[in-house]
C-alpha cells in the first residue's frame, strides 16, 4: 500500500537512521549520493554515479529506492553483476535496512531476489529426465562422464533439502554440464498451470515472491532478458538501480550472443525422435554433418566475409530447423504431458539454431561500417580439453538497445566505483547508449553554418556525479611504474620482470596480489618466484579462488597471483594485502574478435578505434585492478605497474587519469624503501 510523501519522512532522515542501525559514521560521499539517487528517481532523469570503495554506496541508492517503492506502492529494481554483491544486499545490507526503517516507515519493506529459470531446479525435468544434450565433447571423456554422474547425484539429494532451488545455493557448485540435466530455460518450460509441478515450482514461487516485494534483487542477465527480449521476468517497475554497472555491456552482449555447433544440431535431431516423419528429421541430421565439417574445415578467427561453403550449410541447416518447427506444429490441448515436453524441448533447441543460421546469414548483408553484428569460429578450452568448434555472433554494440529499451522505459541508476575514464564518463555513456556532451565547433558570423542544428529531444536526459572516495589516495597509496623495463612482448615475461618482481616482493614480505594479463604468466611469475623465494606463493586455478583469497588473506607473507576474476574480485582489507603488481597494462588480445570487429568499426566510422575500444577497455580493467589495494581506511601500500607504456606511450596519460590520484614514481629505490617501512 503507498503512503503520501508528507507521512513518510525524509530522505536524509532515513538514511541518518540507517546509518546508525548498522553503526556506521555519516559520510559526505554518501549523503551526496543518496540525494542524487532521490533526486533522479523524482525528475525521471537517469543518473551515473561513481562512488570509490568505502562511501558506503548501497545504503545510499537503497534508502531512497525504498523510499520511493513505499511511497509509489512500485517495486524498485536492483541489478548487480557478481553473486557476491547479490549476496551481500540479501543476506546483509537488506535485512538490516529493513528492520532499521520498520518504525520510521510504518512497515517493514519487503525484498526478494530473482533469477533466470535456468538457475532454479526444475521438478518436472527431475522427475522425468533430461532430453538429449548437445555434446561438447566432453562425452568422449571417461573422467567427464563420471564426474557428470557424481554431480547429477549430488543434485537428487540437494533437491530433497533445498528451499529455494537456486543454485548459487548449492555449494560446492556443479558443472554446467550437470546443472542443465535439473533445469530448463523459459522455453522448454511447460508453464506453471500445464507442469505438474506448477505449485511448488521454485522459479514460479521466487517470481511470485518478487511480484509482491518492494525491493528486487536480480542480475545483469536478467535484467537485460528482460529489457531487451521482450520476456517480462521482472515485476512492473519504474526505477531501476545498477550496481557494479562497469560490467553492465559484457553482461548485455554476452546475453545477446549466440552460438551454433555441429553438437546442437545432431542433439535437436535426437530430441525430434519420432514425433515427425523420418525424412525431414534426415534433412536436419545432414545439415549436422555438414556443419561438423565445415567447422573443422574453416581457420578460427573473426570472419569478414561469409565463406561459400558455410552460407551453403547454414542455409540447409535453417531451412531444415524450420522445417521440423512446422512437423512439429503448435501445442495441443489434446496432446498429453509427455508429449507436450517432448515437442518444447525439441522446438526450443531448433528456435534457437534457425535463429542463429538466419543471423549469421543476415550478418554480412551491410558494409563492414554499418554492420550490427560480428560472427567468429572458435573453440574453448574447458578443463583441459578443446571442445569441438563453435559459430558465434555477438552484437558490435549494445547502446541502440540500451538506449531505447532500458533508458527509454524507466528511470535508470548507474553506479560503480569505477565509472570515469580518463576522467570522463563519455567512454562508457556512449557505450550505453546514451548522448555525451556535445562541443560545437566555433562558427563564423553570418555563414550558412551560424545555424543552431536541432536538438535532439529524444535522447535521454542523464547526469554524472563522482562523489569521491573517504580514501586519501595520495597519502596512503602509491603508484609506481617501472619505466626503465622494456616493453612487455609476445614471447612471456623477461628475466629483467622478474627481477624487478623479486626485489618488490621481497621489500613488501610477500603480501602481493600479481594481476596478470593471461594464466600463462600468472603461472610463469609464480613458478619463478618460487624458486627464488621463501613466501608461499600461491596461484589461481591451483584450488578454488575463494579458498586461495582466504588464505590469502589470513597469512600475510603470502602472495597470490591470477588473472581476471582477480582484477575484479579480491576485497583483502588490512596488512595481507600491501602491494599490487600489474604485469602489462590490459588490452584485449589482438584476436579477441568482438574487441577487433568494434575497434575497426570506429575507425569505419572515422573515429579512434584504439583509443575507443581498447584503451577503455584497458583504462576500465586497470582501474578495477589497481582498486584492489585500499580496500578500508586504514590500508596503506604500493600499485607497481610493471609495463613502461605507461609512462611512455602517447595513451599513457588517459590511463593514468583513470587511476585513483595515488602519489606517483618512477624511482625503484623509492618504492623499494616505502613497502620495506610498511613492513617493519
Ligand atoms: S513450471 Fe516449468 S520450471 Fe517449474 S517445474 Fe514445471 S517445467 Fe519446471
Amino acid at each position: 500500500m503507498p503512503r503520501t510523501a508528507d507521512i513518510l519522512p525524509s530522505l536524509r532522515e532515513l538514511l541518518t537512521t540507517a546509518v546508525e542501525a548498522v553503526g556506521g559514521a555519516e559520510r559526505p560521499g554518501q549523503v551526496t549520493m543518496a540525494e542524487a539517487v532521490h533526486n533522479s528517481i523524482k525528475t525521471g532523469e537517469h543518473l551515473a554515479v561513481q562512488a570509490g570503495t568505502g562511501t558506503g554506496k548501497s545504503l545510499a541508492y537503497l534508502v531512497p529506492a525504498v523510499r520511493h517503492a513505499i511511497e509509489s506502492g512500485r517495486t524498485v529494481v536492483v541489478s548487480t553483476a557478481t553473486i557476491a554483491l547479490q549476496r551481500q544486499l540479501v543476506d546483509r545490507d537488506l535485512p538490516r535496512l529493513a528492520k532499521a526503517l520498520k518504525q520510521s516507515i510504518g512497515r517493514e519493506p519487503t525484498f526478494a531476489i530473482l533469477k533466470g529459470r535456468r538457475n532454479y531446479l526444475c521438478l518436472h525435468r527431475l522427475d522425468t529426465g533430461a532430453p538429449e544434450e548437445p555434446d561438447d565433447g566432453g562425452l568422449f571423456d571417461p573422467f567427464a562422464v563420471s564426474a557428470l554422474g557424481r554431480h547429477v547425484k549430488r543434485l537428487f539429494e540437494w533437491s530433497s533439502e533445498t528451499e529455494t532451488g537456486d543454485r548459487d545455493e548449492l555449494v560446492p557448485g556443479v558443472t554446467d554440464q550437470a546443472w542443465r540435466q535439473v533445469s530448463v530455460s523459459a522455453k522448454e518450460c511447460l508453464g506453471k498451470d500445464k507442469c505438474p509441478f506448477g505449485t511448488d515450482c521454485f522459479a514460479e514461487l521466487a517470481r511470485a515472491e518478487a511480484g509482491r516485494a518492494d525491493l528486487v534483487v536480480t542480475n545483469h542477465a536478467l535484467l537485460a532478458i528482460d529489457a531487451l527480449q521482450g520476456y517480462q521476468v521482472l515485476p512492473e517497475h519504474d526505477v531501476v538501480i545498477i550496481d557494479e554497472a562497469h560490467e553492465l555491456v559484457d553482461r548485455v552482449t554476452s546475453v545477446a550472443t549466440a552460438e551454433l555447433t555441429a553438437g546442437m544440431v545432431s542433439a535437436a535431431v535426437k530430441r525430434c525422435g519420432r514425433q515427425i516423419a523420418e525424412d525431414i528429421v534426415d534433412r536436419l541430421e545432414e545439415a549436422s554433418e555438414g556443419i561438423k565439417e565445415i567447422f573443422d574445415d574453416l581457420p578460427q578467427g573473426r570472419m569478414d566475409d561469409l565463406p561459400r561453403p558455410l552460407h551453403g550449410v547454414l542455409s540447409v541447416t535453417r531451412d531444415a530447423a524450420h522445417a521440423c518447427i512446422t512437423a512439429l506444429g503448435p501445442d495441443r490441448s489434446s496432446q498429453d504431458l509427455e508429449s507436450t515436453t517432448a515437442r518444447r524441448q525439441a522446438v526450443a533447441l531448433l528456435e534457437e539454431i534457425h535463429d542463429t543460421a538466419v543471423r549469421v546469414l543476415e550478418a554480412f548483408d551491410a558494409d563492414t561500417g554499418q554492420r550490427r553484428d560480428v560472427v567468429w569460429l572458435s573453440s574453448d578450452m574447458v578443463g583441459g580439453n578443446l571442445r569441438p568448434p563453435a559459430l558465434r555472433v555477438a552484437p558490435l554494440g549494445v547502446a541502440g538497445l540500451l538506449r531505447e529499451r532500458l533508458f527509454g522505459e524507466c528511470t535508470t541508476v548507474l553506479t560503480s566505483a569505477t565509472l570515469t575514464l580518463g576522467g570522463s564518463f563519455d567512454a562508457l555513456a556512449r557505450q550505453w547508449g546514451l548522448p555525451v556532451e556535445q562541443r560545437p565547433a566555433q562558427k563564423a558570423e553570418g555563414t550558412a553554418t551560424d545555424i543552431t542544428p536541432p536538438a535532439d529531444n529524444d535522447a535521454p536526459h542523464w547526469s554524472g556525479i563522482d562523489v569521491g572516495s573517504p580514501f586519501t589516495h595520495e597519502k596512503s597509496g602509491i603508484l609506481y611504474v617501472a619505466r626503465h623495463l622494456p616493453p612487455p612482448g609476445r614471447d612471456g615475461l623477461q628475466p629483467a620482470f622478474f627481477d624487478e618482481l623479486e626485489g618488490l616482493v621481497n621489500a613488501a614480505g610477500g603480501r602481493t596480489l600479481g594481476l596478470f594479463s593471461s594464466m600463462r604468466a600468472a603461472r610463469q611469475a609464480a613458478d619463478e618466484l618460487r624458486e627464488r623465494l621463501d613466501f608461499p606463493i600461491l596461484c589461481q586455478g591451483e584450488d578454488s579462488t575463494s579458498l586461495l583469497v582466504s588464505k590469502f588473506a589470513e597469512d600475510e607473507a603470502t602472495c597470490l597471483f591470477g588473472t581476471l576474476s582477480l582484477w575484479q574480485g579480491v576485497d583483502v582489507p588490512g596488512s595481507s594485502l600491501q602491494l599490487v603488481v600489474v604485469d602489462r597494462i590490459p588490452f584485449p588480445r589482438p584476436d579477441d574478435p568482438l574487441a577487433s570487429a568494434r575497434q575497426r568499426a570506429v575507425e569505419a566510422r572515422g573515429g579512434n578505434g584504439f583509443l575507443t575500444v581498447a584503451a577503455t577497455h584497458a583504462a576500465l580493467l586497470l582501474a578495477q585492478g589497481v582498486g584492489r589495494l585500499l580496500r578500508s581506511n586504514d590500508d596503506k601500500g604500493v600499485v607497481a605497474i610493471l609495463d613502461s607504456r605507461l609512462a611512455t606511450a602517447r595513451y599513457g596519460g588517459f590511463l593514468r587519469a583513470s587511476l585513483p590520484p595515488f602519489w606517483t614514481t618512477y624511482d625503484q629505490s623509492v618504492v623499494r624503501g616505502a613497502l620495506t617501512r610498511l613492513n617493519s
